[in-house]
């Protein structure tokens, strides 16, 4: 008989919990919260109240994980949003393209909303056993180098207990306490990379005043974004449609910016805004929720994959292994790709030794394209305080010079937006085809004044393409 356990039952939990099912007699997944029972935000959850937007890798990973969630998701009025087609996209370098047709969608729902789905179908999986209302307070170990199980509490009851397992996956989050957890059983945690991208958000849901009709011009039924500039406007603002008539308001104050305390700010944080946009949007809504703030955690890579006191029997996957900026939507699909990913090494070893040495290293491989791309983003803001290596400031210049070539030639805007979501590889970026197509296009757009320059910086998006 073998045995899994997972702490966290968050998305990367309950992917990895269905992951294991596959490999293991018995996986028990341990949640600190009690689960709602209808689609809402809960404790364990802070950053849930806050926007969440599913990218098409994330979509495809629990589709094919969950088959048939997505029709559950339609069935439910989760809408498919795609920049330039129903929803506004005000880039640092003034109004996205706007297209005639949808291209790569994004799911956006609450997070609640996305989680209650997941759950549902998740709790059909019969090897899986979930313990809710249990905190997980260390992992316990033969002494040696191997990881034997874990200790926990539930609510309500002071005593410790114990579970043994094969195989621990630390999948509880960005609060992971997994390094003091490792020190405590005399195993050396892995080194940390961090970046503080000294960021806040605040949100509100809202729903639409009876009777209000956007104007008939407004091809943005789905939403705007007004992202932030940089190197200094760190104030940036996006309303959003989500699932059923809610939407989501988000404001994000970068360093040196206040967010309003309550909703009366909100209209006065809106009016300052580059773009009146979500200001105009704005009266169109009444709150339905409360508002609420939230701080930003640091980016932060643990270094599982060049660990040099490797624990046998133990593996950490999504937040708890790597956070990032959640600017670029990244999070929920690095999770669940990392669930693929534990499903294509538990294919080639189920050893307690290896497994962990495999995994780590392929997991590494994936996330630091969403890593890098979230701190190289943060690191064009001047209040942010990091190292801007020449490749981070390379990179940076060739992401601009891609953002402009797509305005002569869009056929461009694919690739990019591939890796965006996280399809693609940043290196697909350099494949010398694809550079050269951009710098053909960089150089004749300098060369030429383009006749709708001057409507990417207008207030209003350009009328519909
Ligand atoms: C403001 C904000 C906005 C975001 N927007 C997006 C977005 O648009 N798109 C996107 O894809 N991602 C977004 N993210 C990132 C996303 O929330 C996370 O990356 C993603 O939830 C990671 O999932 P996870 O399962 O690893 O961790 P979590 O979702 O945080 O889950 C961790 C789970 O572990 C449980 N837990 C913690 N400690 C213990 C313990 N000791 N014992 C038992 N259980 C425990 C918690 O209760 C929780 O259920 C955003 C993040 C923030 C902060």
């Amino acid at each position: 008989m073998t045995k899994a356990i997972v702490i966290g039952g968050g998305i990367a939990g309950m992917c990895a919990a269905k992951v294991l099912a596959d490999a293991f007699d018995e996986v028990t997944l341990i949640e600190r919260d009690r689960y709602p029972d209808v689609a809402a935000s809960r404790r364990g959850v802070p950053q849930g109240r806050m926007f969440h937007t599913l990218l098409e890798r994330g979509r495809r990973e629990i589709e094919t994980l969950f088959p048939g969630i997505h029709k559950l998701m339609d069935e439910r009025h989760a809408p498919r949003v795609s920049f330039g087609f129903n929803c506004a996209l005000m880039t640092p370098r003034g109004w996205g393209r706007n297209l005639p047709f949808p291209s790569i969608t994004s799911l956006f729902c609450t997070r609640g909303f996305l989680e209650t789905a997941i759950r549902d179908h998740f709790c059909k999986e019969e090897r899986v056993t979930v313990i809710e209302d249990a905190t997980v307070a260390g992992l316990t170990s033969d002494g040696e180098r191997a990881c034997t199980g874990i200790r926990y509490k539930v609510r309500g009851d002071d005593s410790e207990h114990q579970m043994p397992a094969e195989l621990v996956v630390d999948a509880s989050g960005a609060s992971s306490h997994a390094p003091s957890w490792l020190t405590k059983i005399g195993v050396e945690p892995p080194r940390e990379h961090e970046l503080d991208p000294l960021l806040t958000y605040a949100g509100v849901l809202l729903k639409r005043r009876p009777g209000t009709r956007f104007p008939k011009h407004w091809w943005w039924t789905h939403g705007a974004f007004v992202q932030r500039v940089p190197p200094r406007d760190n104030k940036g603002a996006h309303l959003i449609r989500q699932e059923g008539d809610l939407w989501l308001l988000t404001l994000v104050a970068g360093d040196g910016f206040d967010l309003p305390e309550d909703i009366d700010g909100i209209a006065r944080f809106l009016a300052q805004m580059r773009s009146p946009l979500v200001h105009d949007m704005y009266p169109y809504f009444e709150p339905t929720g409360t508002y609420s703030r939230f701080r930003l955690p640091k980016n932060r890579w643990k270094y599982y994959e060049d660990w040099s006191d490797p624990l046998d029997g133990f593996i950490a996957i999504g937040a708890a292994t790597c956070v990032f900026n959640p600017n670029m939507g990244q999070g929920m699909s690095v999770a669940a790709a990392d669930a693929d990913i534990l499903r294509r090494c538990l294919e080639q070893t189920t050893s307690p030794r290896e497994l962990p040495r495999l995994f780590f290293r392929e997991q590494a491989r994936f996330q630091k394209n969403a890593y890098q791309l979230a701190c190289r983003n943060d690191l064009r803001f001047d209040s942010v305080q990091g190292k801007r290596t020449l490749r981070v400031r390379l990179f940076n210049a060739y992401r601009d010079m891609i953002t402009q070539a797509i305005a002569a030639n869009p056929a461009l805007a694919r690739p990019t937006g591939r890796v965006d979501m996280l399809l693609d590889p940043i290196s697909r970026l350099y494949r010398p085809a694809y550079l050269l197509r951009v710098l053909f296009a960089w150089a004749f757009l300098r060369s030429r004044q383009t006749p709708d320059a001057a409507a990417r910086v207008a207030p209003e998006p350009p009328p519909r393409a």
